[in-house]
């Protein structure tokens, strides 16, 4: 008798993969959405710029009126040029892009945005975490002997850092970018919000930087774009494993459009900063509460239990993120509209007070 073949789909699976957890972003329903660091602003969409595309026609592969766009209103001058510029759908996809291109071994503080450790382990790329001291600052000595030990490989600093919401100190990530012998990639996804100089001034000056913008945080995560800023031959290199046509036409011609009224994207930003500010002062109000300071658009917070508060924000129809896992009993809220927001604090305050 013939023996059957054993189909089960797991023998095939890489083993970097079977062990991997996929990224949770589960859609929960509920009345305010404070979970994912959204804007509560959108967009307006301009009927002429959607009539502008032509479905049948592939996106600009380039997405050079996007690069230009972008280079113009955020780039420092002497680096205005679009061959310091590539875009991404997202900027997770260039984190995939740069682990793909540098290898590893991926080095990166931990708490921070799981995607760097997700996105090495699915390409098979060793990873070093090493712990933030007290007071979220990166540890720059252990992160320098992780890659002196390592032999160089791939930094990644989230500053502002997802989830702890703080800066990380200027001179330690300077330190880091001088002396690690690494790529280091400045993750600047929530400098729109914070009061700190953008690392963008360093770009000319450090060839093993990279940093990282995205304009899901500023109402237009819909879209997926996200941006790598580098030397032109940093750049290149990553280009190279882009998949062609990887930001749509429809992304492509809204954000340029927006990019283009920045007027309207930087009067929300200001609003969600002092909302930010009255929110952190609400918080840290309440009796239980440690509300840490943040420069970005979400607020870390610590709560005597976690697990309940997360649950009865909810049943008051709305959902904020559980970090319980990250960082210890901490909560982490997105800000909000001042509506939103002040539903938040009272389900909070029915909870604890
Ligand atoms: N970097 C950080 C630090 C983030 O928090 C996020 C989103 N949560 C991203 C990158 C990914 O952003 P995008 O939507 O551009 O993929």
């Amino acid at each position: 008798m013939k023996k059957k073949a054993n189909t089960d789909v797991l023998r095939f699976v890489r083993p970097n993969i079977l062990n991997l957890r996929p990224y949770e972003a589960k859609e929960i329903p509920c009345g305010v959405k404070l979970d994912a660091n959204e804007s509560p602003y959108p967009e307006k969409l301009s009927a002429r710029t959607l009539k502008s595309i032509e479905t049948n026609r592939y996106p600009d592969p380039q997405a050079e009126a996007l690069r230009k766009a972008y280079a113009q209103k955020n780039l420092p001058a002497k680096i205005r040029g679009i061959e310091w510029l590539l875009h991404g759908n997202g900027s997770d996809e260039l984190i995939f892009n740069l682990v793909c291109v540098f290898g590893g071994p991926v080095i990166y503080p931990v708490p921070t945005f799981s995607m760097y450790g997700k996105i090495a382990a699915a390409l098979g790329q060793r990873v070093v975490e090493v712990p933030l001291q007290s007071g979220f600052d990166i540890d720059d000595s252990a992160l320098l002997s992780a890659a002196k030990k390592q032999k160089g490989g791939i930094i990644f600093l989230s500053s502002p850092n997802n989830p702890t919401g703080n800066s990380f100190s200027a001179q330690k990530i300077l330190r880091v970018i001088e002396e690690s012998g690494c790529v280091v990639v400045v993750d600047e996804a929530y400098q729109p919000f914070s009061a700190r100089k953008s690392f963008m001034s360093c770009l000319g000056k450090y060839p093993n930087l990279a940093i990282l913008r995205t304009l899901s945080k500023v109402g237009l995560a819909a879209l997926r774009v996200g941006f790598l800023i580098a030397e032109p031959g940093l750049v290149a290199q990553v280009n190279k494993v882009r998949l062609p046509f990887n930001v749509n036409s429809f992304s492509q011609a809204i954000a340029v459009d927006s990019i283009s009224r920045a007027s309207g994207l930087r009067k929300h930003i200001r609003g969600i900063v002092s909302e930010r500010k009255r929110l952190h002062r609400e918080l840290s109000g309440i009796k239980g509460v440690t509300a840490y300071p943040s420069d970005a658009n979400f607020i870390l917070f610590k709560v005597p239990d976690p697990e309940r508060v997360y649950k009865e924000a909810l049943r008051n129809g709305v959902l904020i993120r559980n970090l319980c896992e990250a960082v210890e009993g901490c909560l982490r809220v997105t800000v909000g509209s001042g509506k939103e927001n002040e539903k938040f604090i009272r389900a909070i305050k029915r909870t604890l007070e």
